[in-house]
């Protein structure tokens, strides 16, 4: 079984001819964008071009250089209106399924993960097309992407994905990176539709807060883990100072059988959240933060916070081949 990066974001600017797209609409924004980019080790500059093909690389060099074999990488749909018009102006960045797919072809360090907003007109060609082409997973957010999984409408999506065997991962929770457009669609009950059409389908930051204000559903995705063998959390962005509170939830053996390791590359993953609720001893803390590789750091934090080896190999067996 390979050890698998659930939550990985690719972010480009089109400076190869990608097709990404990213922006920074304002000063705070563009501060964020700057920040996130030095935490994956390129230099802030990189904003100013050439993004796509730097990202890659440094990307690839740090998963081939980590104790993970592969990482899911993350296409980025448009989010759009309830009547399917694209909101152009809430993405904040957009990576099109054709620039995952042919990463995940060249690298075997890469599973692609397609991103498809089932409310698009053209969203079954666009899911076929992408089956066809290798992908395994499709991501969403749907808080942000404004997608209510449970509109009945969408099911002959979601039944072509659980005959695919292709992985949902959903967003759940808050969100502060991008704008969110609805936020009752944090709440992971909203995925019960794609669930019970037999899609697996992972709750990524296991629904918790983002912050201290935002609503925390970990207990309610609990709770749907009784009636459904499919569902799963994944526990990415969880060993940071605003998330660090859900990592308790998960480590009862019952629940961590459901728990599959995520880093959300590029989110920083520094370990002072978990060792300020004691979930880290300091010297774990002190000796993991000289670890400069970002996907490693998150991988060592977790398995000092206590989350078993099987969290890292469990999706190798829930990929479709
Ligand atoms: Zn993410």
């Amino acid at each position: 079984m390979r050890r698998i990066d659930c939550h990985v974001h690719l972010v480009g600017d089109g400076s190869s001819g990608s097709g990404c797209r990213f922006r920074t609409p304002n000063l705070l924004r563009y501060l964020a964008a700057r920040y996130l980019v030095r935490t994956t080790g390129l230099p802030a500059s990189i904003l100013q071009g050439g993004l796509d093909e730097a990202y890659v690389a440094q990307l690839l060099s740090l998963v081939k250089a980590s104790s993970i074999d592969a990482a899911v990488l993350l296409a980025m749909d448009m989010p759009r209106s309830d009547d399917g018009q694209i909101l152009e102006e809430k993405a904040n960045f957009y990576v099109p399924n054709d620039r995952v797919l042919e990463l995940a072809a060249k690298h075997d360090e890469f599973i692609p993960a397609c991103s498809i907003h089932p409310g698009r007109p053209d969203s079954m060609e666009e899911l076929e097309k992408c089956i066809a082409g290798g992908a395994k997973v499709m991501k969403l957010l749907p808080n942000c992407h404004n997608v209510n999984c449970s509109d009945s409408n969408f099911r002959p999506f979601w039944e072509r994905m659980a005959k695919g065997g292709m992985v949902f991962l959903a967003h759940t929770g808050g969100e502060y990176t991008i704008p969110v457009l609805n936020k009752e669609y944090a709440d992971p009950r909203v995925l019960r539709l794609p669930v019970e059409c037999g899609v697996i389908t992972i709750a990524a930051h296991a629904a918790g807060r983002s912050g201290l204000i935002d609503s925390d559903y970990t207990g309610e995705l609990i709770k749907m883990f009784a009636d459904f063998s499919n569902l799963f959390a994944d526990n990415s962005a969880l060993a940071t100072l605003n998330r660090w509170r859900t990592i308790k939830k998960l480590l009862p053996p019952e629940v961590c059988s459901r728990v599959l390791h995520g880093s959300d590359f590029p989110v920083p993953s520094g370990g002072f959240g978990p060792w300020v609720g004691r979930q880290l001893k300091w010297k774990d803390f002190r000796t993991i933060s000289r670890e400069s590789n970002t996907i490693e750091r998150d991988a060592l934090l977790k398995t000092a916070i206590g989350f078993p080896d099987e969290t890292f190999t469990r999706l190798d067996g829930l990929l479709p081949s």
